[in-house]
């Protein structure tokens, strides 16, 4: 029980102080944040870079507004923040990946509000099942290559990005068995804990995570399964990344077993499978076969269909969506997930979470109203 606690606790002191980790990082690599999940990391990592997932950072946003409405989701408002105060000067670079129109309009406001940290664009196609798609990706993905070749004299190396894709993989692969067996040992594994197994992914040098990761199988697997009474929940959005929510299911007794955010399994529920010897159209093809997501078009709604799998599969009693204030994606796909839950009488709740949002006790409340619901 020792053990696990210690793990759990390194994760959680990576997750709330991610520089005294990166400090170390950055005396071997250059640092390249990248803006919000399903960037490259794989290509980054393989040419020589660190590879940190940037969510949100923890600021009162106020000289951002400068350049952005005040309806822009409190992520990119923060990180444009953190940018121009120069929290973030310890990056070599920043990545934006242009999945939403806020994301299309941050990397311009970037150019020019935090000149001294270099911005790389990137445009994924939404035509994700066309091969048109997938050149334009990989002619993209070029030139990403092109600049930090160019910028910070490194080379491409294609076997170098092919341990990379089977490192990733492998993270991938065996935090989805932890993720399964964490649900046997929910009286340790709480939302909390679950999120910052997660979140640590997107700091932690990925061999890193891997030895972490391991090392939770281990001692679970070692452990008597724990038979939880609680009613149990999934969580969907882009994140549920809030102390204020996850204290709050903690403490309404309920448990989460299973997620579809985009900062916890999206991330890393798609393989890179070997479609051909070259390893960046794999790694192109990893867009084409990701489903579930609102940033990701699909001609068929795949993200209900995983959430009620998950469901399924999880005996899960009911679904709170956690929205981030002003995240056109999301909203747009709610009142369809919604729609399909009630059709299926499955309860669930719609929680707004925000960073700079004063809510907290509403927040609270709403839960604690949600559990008397499913417990009713
Ligand atoms: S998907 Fe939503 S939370 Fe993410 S950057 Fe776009 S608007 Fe912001």
């Amino acid at each position: 029980m020792t053990e696990i606690k210690n793990t759990l606790k390194v994760l959680e002191k990576v997750c709330l102080n991610p520089e005294e980790y990166l400090e170390n990082i950055r005396k071997e690599k250059k640092i390249i944040g990248c803006f919000l999940p399903y960037t490259p990391v794989e290509l980054i990592y393989s040419m020589g870079f660190h590879p940190q997932i940037l969510w949100w950072y923890g600021i009162e946003t106020g000289a951002s507004s400068k350049y952005l409405p005040p309806f822009y989701c409190y992520p990119l408002k923060s990180l444009l923040e953190a940018g121009m105060e120069g929290k973030l000067d310890y990056l070599a670079a920043v990545l934006i990946a242009s999945f939403c129109d806020s994301l299309k309009a941050i990397g311009q406001n970037w150019k020019v509000a935090v000149e001294n940290i270099e911005f790389i664009p990137l445009v994924y196609p939404q035509n994700r099942d066309l091969d048109c798609g997938m050149d334009f990706l990989k002619s993209e993905f070029l030139n990403i290559i092109k600049i930090l070749e160019e910028k910070f004299n490194c080379k491409y190396d294609e076997d170098k990005l092919k341990e990379a894709i089977k490192l990733y993989n492998e993270r991938n692969q065996k935090l989805n068995k932890l993720m399964d067996l964490a649900n046997k040992h929910l009286d340790i594994i709480t939302p909390k804990y679950r999120n910052y197994i997660n979140k640590a992914g997107s700091i932690l040098d990925v061999k890193d995570h891997i030895k972490y990761i391991d090392e939770l199988i281990a001692e679970l697997e070692a452990r008597e399964e724990f038979k939880s009474e609680n009613k149990k929940v999934l969580l969907t959005g882009i994140m549920a990344d809030s102390k204020t929510l996850l204290n709050s299911i903690a403490d309404s007794n309920l448990d989460v077993v299973s997620d579809d955010l985009a900062q916890e399994s999206r991330q890393y529920r798609t393989e890179i499978k070997e479609y051909t010897s070259d390893p960046l159209f794999n790694l192109c093809k990893k867009w084409a076969d990701f489903e579930g997501c609102s940033m990701a078009h699909s001609r068929e709604n795949e993200r209900v269909k995983i959430i009620l799998e998950k469901i399924k599969e999880n005996d899960v009693d009911g679904v709170i969506f956690v929205n981030t204030s002003f995240c056109d994606p999301e909203e747009y796909d709610y009142p369809i997930i919604k729609k399909a839950l009630e059709e299926k009488n499955i309860p669930q709740i719609l929680i707004e979470s925000n960073k700079e949002n004063t809510s907290n006790g509403q927040i609270k409340t709403r839960i604690e109203a949600f559990q008397e619901l499913l417990n009713s």
